[in-house]
């Protein structure tokens, strides 16, 4: 099959070219046509670990010659090891174990609203910000505000309001109106342009959510995991969520996610309220096991801040020489360029120069390599950067 014909295979949801990929070492990535990358997109912050870590291939191999899948009739010790890592470095008490992001979310809305309806009935409306990014499928697509996600698939669920993000008084307005059952926030939102909630906009958040009975939920899905030198992003604002969903890193590359939850809000849950077949697959939890372990790590996280730090200061440097970039955004190895064009070009020429880097809104280039990057990589990548912002000029 000749170069990018593989594009009529699949349903046009995609923009892809170029040669597949086949392998992958730390953070390099390789295609089939021996062109090699530097990941600093990571699959959209999945290998916090890099490729191929040789810690979680052992662990492939292990529990791949163990045991594949089971079903939820019945439980495997991966699935006990990663509830009890999740909850011991949480605030959480239980968990629901899930595949993916979307469906970590879904699950959330289920039970917020279930909790909820049982001090009124009419206690089931959510609450989500502008810019935000929940996930593709109906419950999901409804909690994500922005409109382009939904064009076409209308209608949406009922029940589902927005706010502006950051905007307390506006907020405070919207919550008033109706009787909210959940309010979904990202606190560093990835695909609507990098942004970081305010302190004092958490704080109004949990308190009023304490006042009205309302769930809090934080979506730490591309936030959570190490990502921005913490392990939760909530732990640099010291406030705690009802219910937080990952998923992303958590599975170290296979399809997992989690719903961490407050007993109080899951106590209305009974068998056969939520589901899934695959959820919580030994497979995805024995390489989650393996992630948690290492992220855990306190000098783990202290090398993702100062090599966070390292990036944003060399980011920022470029700004002198290239007035294209407006700033640089984000917290610890979850950072964004903010630029004043497009930066689609800009993309697609580091991608021809061996660097991958993902877009967001706002004309964004979010940079998200592993959270186990070296200096000399990060170097690596701002030099390619730098090359295609020279070449765009
Ligand atoms: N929530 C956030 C914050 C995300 O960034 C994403 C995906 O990008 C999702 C939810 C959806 O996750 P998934 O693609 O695993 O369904």
């Amino acid at each position: 099959m000749k170069n990018s014909d593989y594009n009529t295979l699949f349903v046009n949801t995609f923009v892809r070219s170029g040669a597949p990929l086949v392998k992958g070492k730390g953070a390099y990535l390789f295609d089939a046509a021996g062109r090699k990358f530097l990941d600093f997109g990571t699959g959209i912050a999945v290998n916090a670990m890099g490729h191929t870590h040789a810690k979680l291939v052992k662990a492939l191999r292990e529990q791949g010659s163990k045991l594949l899948h089971v079903s939820n009739y019945y439980i495997t010790p991966p699935q006990i090891e990663i509830a009890l890592l999740l909850l011991k470095h949480s605030f959480g008490d239980r968990i629901f174990l899930c595949n993916s992001g979307t469906e970590a979310n879904e699950g959330a809305i289920k039970f917020a609203r279930k909790w909820a309806g049982q001090f009124s009935p009419d206690k089931y409306h959510i609450l989500s910000f502008s810019d935000c990014f929940h996930g593709r499928t109906y419950g999901a697509l409804s909690a994500t505000s922005q409109e382009r996600f939904h064009k076409g698939f209308e209608p949406i669920c009922p029940g589902f309001h927005y706010a502006p993000f950051n905007d307390l008084s506006a907020t405070r307005a919207v919550l008033d109106t109706f009787q909210f059952a959940a309010i979904f926030i990202e606190l560093l939102q990835g695909e609507g342009g990098v942004n970081l909630v305010d302190k004092g906009f958490l704080s109004f958040l949990r308190e009023y959510a304490d006042a009205h009975r309302i769930a809090l939920v934080f979506d730490e899905i591309q936030c959570g995991m190490g990502r921005t030198g913490a392990l939760w992003c909530c732990e640099h604002y010291g406030i705690t969520p009802d219910i937080m969903t990952v998923a992303k890193p958590v599975g170290g590359g296979l399809p997992l996610g989690a719903i961490i939850c407050r007993n109080s809000v899951v106590e209305c849950i009974k068998p056969g309220d939520h589901g899934t077949t695959f959820g919580g697959n030994p497979l995805a939890c024995a390489l989650g096991c393996v992630v948690l372990k290492e992220i855990t790590k306190k000098s783990f996280l202290k090398g993702v801040k100062e090599k966070g730090a390292y990036l944003e200061e060399k980011l920022g440097a470029l700004k002198l020489d290239y007035p294209v970039i407006q700033g640089v955004r984000g917290k610890g190895l979850f950072l964004g360029v903010r630029l004043n064009a497009d930066p689609a070009p800009i993309v697609s020429k580091c991608k021809e120069l061996g660097l991958l880097l993902i877009k967001a809104e706002h004309h964004t280039i979010r940079f998200l390599p592993p959270l186990n990057v070296t200096k000399s990589e990060i170097d690596e990548a701002v030099k390619l950067f730098e090359k295609a912002l020279s070449l765009n000029q």
